[in-house]
């Protein structure tokens, strides 16, 4: 796609360092990371989230990621990973070509990966909302 950085990237018109890539994923470092190492593993072709993936290049993409946070935690000395996506702007997609980040943990690395969990506010609320979505996934 036109504008997007990643497509940029993946055609080689913006630089980046690249440390995987196959026939259907590349993985390059993210140039502000949240721990060195923080790489960012993307489908070849222009997919905006992780819902638009086909099943071959979903497949793929999940491969090269645990590749990848294989090799970035052998590389970095890190004992943990965190992979995660975000999807849609709501959620933090800043970058509407689907990827995997895979950041590099250690312990007490102070790295805020957490969020404010809440209970359900009503007793039945998490039946409710269990069948809604089994009833969205047609199960
Ligand atoms: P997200 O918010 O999940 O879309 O993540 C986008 C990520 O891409 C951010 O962590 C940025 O630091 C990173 N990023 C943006 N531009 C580049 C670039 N040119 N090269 C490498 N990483 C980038
Ligand atoms: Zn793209």
């Amino acid at each position: 796609m036109a504008d997007c950085i990643f497509c940029k990237i993946l055609k080689g018109e913006i630089a980046a360092q690249k440390v995987y890539e196959d026939e259907k994923s590349v993985a390059i470092l993210d140039i502000n990371p949240v721990a060195p190492g923080h790489a960012l593993v993307m489908p070849r072709g222009h997919f905006e989230t992780f819902s638009d993936l086909p099943p071959d290049v979903l497949s793929a993409l999940s491969q090269a990621a645990q590749a990848v946070a294989r090799g970035v935690m052998k590389a970095t000395g890190s004992p943990g990973f965190n992979p995660l996506m975000n999807n849609h702007r709501c959620s933090g997609q800043a970058i509407a070509h689907a990827h995997y980040h895979v950041i590099p943990r250690k312990p007490d690395d102070g790295v805020k990966y957490n969020w404010p969990a809440k209970a359900y506010p009503q007793p039945g609320d998490s039946e409710k909302v269990a069948g809604e979505i089994r009833k969205a996934l047609g199960k």
